[in-house]
């Protein structure tokens, strides 16, 4: 069973982050990731608010950031940790994978969060054949075919006038008469005058193969109308991914996110949290400096155990 200082669960911006710092405190330091490198931080088309970059993409930020880890850290894809043991009367904690089996003196959770479901009647049908999550994703498929975006907030906007600028005849549906995206994104969909369907929600997403039409609900009129679209792509929020957080006993706030105080440390010693399954401002640069700081907790910690 191979033994490692620090093992960080979730290769997002924070779980990346937290190897650099990690491995360079020459901490021996593995990452393990269930898909690829990434998490929802790579599904960002672009960003204009990472210190250093005009505008960069989530993919491409993840890329370097990855090369850039690689140097101190070792890297699992595709590996997805089912469970782990953890006696505090001993030194290591048991990380059970659908893998193998490695042995941690320091746990860091950034298992980040996944999408919210819309919970229309055909989301799941039609999933992959006009309902997306991800416009960086599947956006390409729909250039000069007609799209509405559900949401309100940050990722819907970002996927709207992502999604204009590749040639996807898009619209946004959001359930109230105001947007939550910041302003910078608000003046982008005015700027290129994306049609917002206001106080509005898709009660039913319907088709035969694929996506062939919605059924709006109008919330202050109570009108109801099939709409035709090819594709519905869903930016409703997100939800913590904290089973294995849960499983452990480390302590949760009421909407499921990870309690950490300061230094990044959960309520069981030695098990640290950071990025978007703790609560607070889900943005590139704080999952990266969360990540930073539960390393350098680690290191103090297992330093003063030694
Ligand atoms: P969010 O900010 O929670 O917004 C979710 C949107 O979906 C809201 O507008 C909400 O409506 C709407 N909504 C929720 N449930 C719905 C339902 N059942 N039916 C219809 N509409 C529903 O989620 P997000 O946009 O995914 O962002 C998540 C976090 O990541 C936020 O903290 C955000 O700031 C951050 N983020 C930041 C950036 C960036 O570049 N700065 C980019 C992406 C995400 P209401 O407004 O009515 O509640």
């Amino acid at each position: 069973m191979d033994e490692y200082d620090v093992i960080i669960i979730g290769s997002g911006p924070a779980g990346l982050t937290a190897a650099l710092y990690s491995g360079r405190q020459h901490l021996k330091t593995l990452v393990i990731e269930k898909a690829l490198a990434g998490g929802m931080g790579s599904m960002v088309p672009h960003m204009e608010n990472y210190p250093g970059f005009d505008e960069i993409s989530g993919k491409q930020l993840i890329e370097l950031m990855k090369i850039q880890t690689l140097k101190y850290a070792e890297i699992q894809d595709r590996e997805e940790v089912k469970k782990i043991e953890n006696d505090p009367e001993n030194e290591y904690m048991i990380i059970h994978t659908s893998k193998d089996i490695y042995k941690a003196r320091a746990v860091i959770l950034a298992t980040g969060s996944r999408h919210r479901e819309l919970g229309a009647p055909g989301e799941g049908q039609f999933l992959g054949r006009g309902v997306a999550y991800c416009a960086t994703c599947d956006g390409p498929l729909f250039i000069d075919r007609k799209v509405l975006v559900a949401g309100g907030g940050n990722s819907a906007a970002q996927q709207a006038v992502y999604l204009d600028d590749i040639g996807v005849l898009v619209a946004m549906i959001h359930r109230r008469d105001n947007l939550r995206a910041e302003n910078y994104l608000q003046a982008l969909l005015k700027e290129r005058e994306i049609p917002i369907i206001w106080n509005s929600t898709i009660e039913e997403i319907k088709g035969d193969v694929t996506v062939q039409s919605v059924l709006i609900n109008n919330r202050v009129t109570g009108e109801q109308k099939d709409l035709p679209i090819d594709g519905v792509f869903i930016a409703v929020g997100e939800i913590p991914s904290n089973q294995l957080a849960l499983d452990l006993g480390v302590e949760l706030d009421k909407q499921g996110y990870i309690n950490v105080d300061k230094s990044q440390r959960t309520n069981i010693s030695r098990i640290y949290a950071a990025g978007d399954i703790t609560d607070g401002v889900n943005q590139w640069v704080v999952a990266c400096s969360e990540g930073a700081i539960a390393a350098l907790s680690a290191y103090n910690d297992l330093q003063i155990k030694k």
